[in-house]
């Protein structure tokens, strides 16, 4: 079957261009070409920045809550009723499984219902006669258009997690889904147009460096939402601050889950294998490095190992448990880790080169593999390998596992597995990690709280969603305001006094 062309979304219509450059989309589970992508030029960014402008100053910012509301409440429903279809997309571009794509839509969705209390959520405040006779009041404002730049990881959940809050304080959005699986993104983006956003509020552009380099630097976008890989995070960061934007870019991650002595190994074991080989290992949030407190390594090993016996790894269509990587590079560049992993002398557990996969045709297939003896000079414990890779690392107490979490440079998510409240306690205090799970493996917030990072898993100061995603995307006005009468006259250069 020939790939299917897949373009820009603009102005609520596919675009009707001839792109010079394109991009092939696969299907990971069978390692053949689905889709050609069109990928954007600087010049048509800046045709789709004026379109937005124009639809964000026209139609959109001065829409009343109760209208803005109603579009998300009908958006909210369409996406509900169409999951499944977006799910099934999510598996034929990215590979994970249908139950977790179906899992990261209703995450996802989470937001959405958030963003539906917008009018509650963006309200100010009031003081009267803050002065004699002046009222004093706070506004949210709206940004104008703001650019949000996704990774290939989370093709609905992370769109999901910026373009309806964006959209709720008021925003014109551009969205840059990652140029290996846009269809989920751009599916979700007609549903805003069934919903009846208006045309040109929301554009889907594809595209790679030349189409984020375009976003990033132009004058009209005003702040950049950006998911993706530290180094590109922090380019990101530096490139668009010094346009003047405002920016989150949020990164890369290494995940370790500390294990101490009095944890149910059962459990335990339950939870390494569900948060390092869920997405084959490529989620922000899976743990990667888990570091038990001795004498419960061997054991523990024993337990994950027995787990991993029974996993069937395969095509996301046919109830396995994994799929396969994004793409054969990624696949190749994960197996690459696994052989320096052996070299440096980590011991290697369970190998998932090789092995029978459930798939027909030749997919981006790694089973999960899991190293013991990891050092934390070794390139598997420094490096993100966002893949089905599980390190163990051992430490005779508390205290240096939470110094080696410490000294890591990412700090996106943790948990400890304990069943003592005062050390799980202690651990949330001291831990420099910013989303801690106590006996939960993989603890992204819910919508209404925030999700980050700290250290290289986010450069800005705001995380995403929650009250912090409403404050990024709106500005703070303070009105002082005082209605004349014949008392307020007379002359007074001194600096205004409260009286
Ligand atoms: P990536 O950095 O390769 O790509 C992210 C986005 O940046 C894509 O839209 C891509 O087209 C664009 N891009 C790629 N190269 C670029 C360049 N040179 N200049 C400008 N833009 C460029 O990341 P990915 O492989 O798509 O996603 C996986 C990464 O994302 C992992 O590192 C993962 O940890 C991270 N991630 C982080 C979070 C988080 O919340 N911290 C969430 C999901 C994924």
């Amino acid at each position: 079957m020939s790939p299917t062309r897949i373009t820009h979304l603009i102005g609520g219509a596919p675009w009707e261009g001839t792109s010079d450059r394109t991009s092939p989309v696969y299907n990971p589970a069978t390692g053949e070409q689905t889709g050609e992508l069109d990928l954007a030029s600087a010049q048509l960014v800046g045709e789709v920045v004026t379109t937005a402008h124009r639809a964000w100053s026209d139609s959109w910012r001065d829409l009343s809550l109760t209208k803005r509301g109603q579009i998300l409440f009908r958006f909210r429903e369409l996406l509900n009723q169409h999951k499944e279809e977006i799910a099934a997309l999510i598996t034929a571009e990215h590979g994970k499984v249908l139950d977790d794509a179906l899992g990261e839509v209703m995450r996802g969705l989470e937001v959405a219902e958030f963003a539906c209390g917008i009018p509650q959520l963006i309200k100010g405040g009031f003081s009267e006669n803050a002065s004699t006779h002046v009222d004093v009041y706070s506004l949210r404002q709206p940004l104008g258009v703001v650019a949000v730049i996704s990774p290939f990881n989370f093709p609905a959940m992370v769109p999901l997690w910026f373009v309806p809050v964006a959209l709720a304080c008021g925003n014109a959005v551009i969205i840059k889904p990652s140029e290996k699986d846009p269809s989920a993104t751009i599916a979700m983006a007609r549903l805003w147009t069934e919903a009846g956003l208006p045309d040109g509020v929301l554009n889907v552009v594809n595209g790679d460096k030349e189409a984020v380099d375009a976003l990033l630097t132009h004058p009209d976008v005003k702040a950049v939402s950006f998911v993706g890989s530290t180094p590109i995070a922090r380019y990101v960061y530096e490139t668009a601050t010094a346009t003047g934007k405002r920016v989150q870019a949020l990164g890369g991650a290494k995940n370790h889950m500390l294990v101490l002595p009095d944890a149910d190994l059962d459990v335990t074991a339950d939870a390494a294998v569900n948060a390092g080989f869920g997405s084959a290992g490529e989620r922000c949030m899976a743990i990667s490095a888990l570091v038990a407190v001795e004498p419960i390594a061997d054991e523990l090993i024993a337990k994950i190992t027995d787990r991993m016996g029974k996993l069937r790894t395969g095509d996301g269509t046919r109830g396995c448990d994994m799929g396969p990587l994004v793409t054969k590079a990624h696949r190749e560049k994960v197996a690459g880790y696994i052989e320096a992993g052996e070299r440096a002398g980590a011991k290697l557990v369970v190998d998932g080169r090789g092995g029978d996969f459930d798939a027909d045709g030749e997919g981006f297939f790694l089973a999960p593999t899991l190293f013991d003896n990891v050092t934390t000079d070794m390139s598997i414990y420094q490096e993100e390998i966002f893949g089905p890779v599980l390190a163990v690392l051992r430490v005779k107490s508390y205290e240096e596992g939470l110094e080696l979490i410490n000294a890591n440079p990412y700090g996106n998510g943790t948990a400890i597995f304990t069943n003592d409240g005062g050390a799980a306690r202690r651990f949330q205090n001291e831990v420099e990690v910013g989303m801690v799970g106590v006996n939960v493996p993989i603890p992204v917030p819910v919508a209404y709280y925030s999700f980050g990072g700290w250290k290289n898993s986010l450069f800005g100061d705001t995380h995403a969603y929650g009250t912090d995603g409403v404050h990024f995307f709106t500005r703070g006005k303070v009105v002082t305001s005082r209605w004349l009468d014949p008392s307020h006259g007379g002359i007074n250069l001194g600096f205004p006094q409260n009286a």
